[in-house]
């Protein structure tokens, strides 16, 4: 049995990072256990945006519909494999149930404010540490090639509005002028200046070096195998590795976290959603501003050092294999909008799996079941914009008993 620790975070992503980030700073000796290596989940390869204007959950009005017309078509970025997988055809009935304006109003809300919550906490953060990461805070534009489609995008802006996150239009003209990789042929482009962008993996090398500096101690190829309870307590947690017992538990197993359900009685509903990323050394054309092509839901983000195209939704379990023919429609989706080349050396294409809740909210509280326990997961196509806000809040209820934003949207009782 190893020496004991007051926290030990199990799950080493962005999310484990956060919350590590927040509980070093109260003096609150901590522990990461990590299955992999620190950033090997879906913390690594992704769009590396800091999406503060994706209030909208993805289970909105209409989607369905949506998205059976786009796979009719053969253009849907969305893919769902043929399965007799009970607990995944569940997930996926309840995600189409909350395809409704309610749910969107309480979900955009509770978004909302955990989203401006880290806002505010990546601001600090940014300001008292360095952390290398390429980070810019130039906005993010929303490419339209289809022009009904542009006018439409005007009632889900006014929804935007209502939260001071609207986006201005702009022109094809209006667009090249303020994005000359932009093509010709686009309808034309919503500028959203809320939103940031970062180079996900170097954060989370640079992250994962200051903690340590800070003396947060790092298990790497320290997979957890379940853990040992004690009158609704955990006592420790058994690894491959060894025993590590603490005084508190906080599970940021992102895609994995239902891992746990069996043995500790628990409902956490997330469903690994898989996309795809490649990454390339920066073309002399590259935008400057991050672009998200909005028909075929994916995104282009440049960085000083390089620049990356990502997307697409895959519920196909839990695989890490590279689909060429999704990763093709990245590079062809690039070549619909901009004039940048995307056949410039490639440096990784990369697969990752998203933690998704059928509700599309992230799961953020205290286990109902163990009261040392807390969970930190399901932040789906956000959890690097979420990081900050998680960390603090996870960091706020083991250390006062309380966050300072509210968390009952989050609970994992509305399962
Ligand atoms: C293509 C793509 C693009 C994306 N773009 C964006 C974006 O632009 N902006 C944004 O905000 N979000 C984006 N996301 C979502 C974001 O990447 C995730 O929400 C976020 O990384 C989740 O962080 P996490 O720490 O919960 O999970 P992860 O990073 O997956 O970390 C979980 C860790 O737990 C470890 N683990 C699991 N089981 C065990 C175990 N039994 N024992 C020990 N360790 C274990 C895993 O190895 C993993 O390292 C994107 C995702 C994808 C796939």
């Amino acid at each position: 049995m190893k020496s004991n620790n007051d926290v030990i975070i199990v799950g080493g992503g962005i999310i484990g990072l956060a919350c590590a980030h927040y509980l070093i700073k109260k003096d609150i000796s901590v522990r990461i256990i990590e299955q992999d290596y620190i950033g090997s989940g879906a913390s690594h390869g992704n769009c590396g945006l800091l999406y503060f204007s994706g209030i909208i959950p993805l289970c909105s009005p209409g989607v369905v519909r949506h998205e059976i017309y786009r796979t009719i078509c053969g253009n849907s970025p969305l893919y769902v494999k043929p399965t007799l997988d009970v607990t995944l055809l569940k997930w996926l009935l309840k995600f189409v149930a909350h395809c409704n304006s309610a749910h969107m109003n309480i979900a955009s809300k509770a978004k909302n404010d955990i989203l401006q919550y880290s806002l505010s906490l990546y601001n600090i953060l940014f300001s008292e540490e360095v952390l290398q990461c390429d980070f810019e805070k130039k906005g993010m534009l929303l490419l339209f090639k289809d022009e009904k489609k542009f006018e439409q995008y005007k009632s889900t802006n006014a929804f935007l509005q209502d939260y001071d996150l609207g986006a201005e239009s702009l022109d094809k003209d209006q667009a090249i002028k303020l994005e000359p990789a932009v093509r010709e042929s686009i309808a034309g482009a919503w500028y959203n200046k809320h939103d940031w962008h970062l180079r996900p993996e170097t954060l989370v090398d640079s992250w994962k070096n200051l903690l340590i500096k800070n003396g947060v101690t790092i298990e790497e190829k320290c997979k957890m195998i379940d853990f040992e309870i004690k009158d609704n307590k955990i006592k420790h947690v058994n690894t491959v590795r060894d025993q590590y017992k603490a005084d508190a538990f906080i599970l940021t197993t992102g895609a994995w976290s239902s891992g746990v359900n069996q043995q500790l009685k628990l409902n956490i509903p997330v469903q690994p959603g898989k996309g795809y990323s490649i990454t390339m050394e920066k073309p002399d054309q590259s935008p400057q501003i991050p672009c998200m092509l909005y028909e075929r839901d994916m995104v282009v983000t440049p960085w000083k050092t390089g620049y990356r195209l990502g997307g697409t939704m895959e519920f196909s379990g839990f695989n890490d294999t590279l689909n060429k023919k999704r990763l093709s429609k990245l590079v062809m989706g690039v070549q619909e909008y901009l004039n940048t080349k995307a056949d410039y050396p490639i440096l990784e294409q990369w697969s990752g799996l998203r933690p998704m809740t059928y509700d599309d909210l992230p799961i953020i509280g205290r286990s109902p079941l163990q009261d040392n326990l807390f969970v930190a997961t399901g932040h789906g196509m956000l959890g690097l914009t979420m990081a900050t806000g998680t960390g603090k809040a996870v960091c706020d209820m083991i250390c006062e008993g309380k966050a300072q934003i509210e968390l009952a949207p989050f609970s994992m009782d509305r399962f």
